[in-house]
């Protein structure tokens, strides 16, 4: 299972947050940077990852936020259904998708 895959189930399973935002760029299948705003300094953009003395100083960059966080920026406007099948069936999303429109149909 590569990163993406991981970033996308862990999407489906948890809801709004980072790994679903159209703004996040995944690093890797834990972590990425938001580019919804401008870049920041290095030590800016790893703040929220809980990093204050990094052995490294990163360079400028956008903010690197982990997967679960969540903000009222959050945008999913990715047409999911352009994915194939199987690869939705087997992130969950299928079925997230389907108990949506039935709860929806319920009201
Ligand atoms: S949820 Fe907010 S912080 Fe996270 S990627 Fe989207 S806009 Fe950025």
């Amino acid at each position: 299972m590569n990163a993406d895959e991981i970033v996308d189930r862990f999407y489906v399973e948890h809801g709004p947050c980072c790994a679903g935002c159209d703004w996040w760029a995944p690093a890797n299948s834990c972590v990425g940077e938001c580019r919804r705003s401008a870049p920041v300094s290095g030590a800016q953009r790893i703040s929220m990852l809980g990093m204050r003395s990094p052995s490294i100083q990163p360079e400028a960059g956008h903010i690197m936020t982990p997967r679960e966080h969540h903000c009222g920026e959050f945008k999913d406007d990715f047409d999911w259904n352009t994915l194939p099948p199987q690869y939705l069936r087997r992130i969950g999303h299928a079925a997230a998708i389907r108990a949506r429109d039935e709860g929806v149909r319920g009201c």
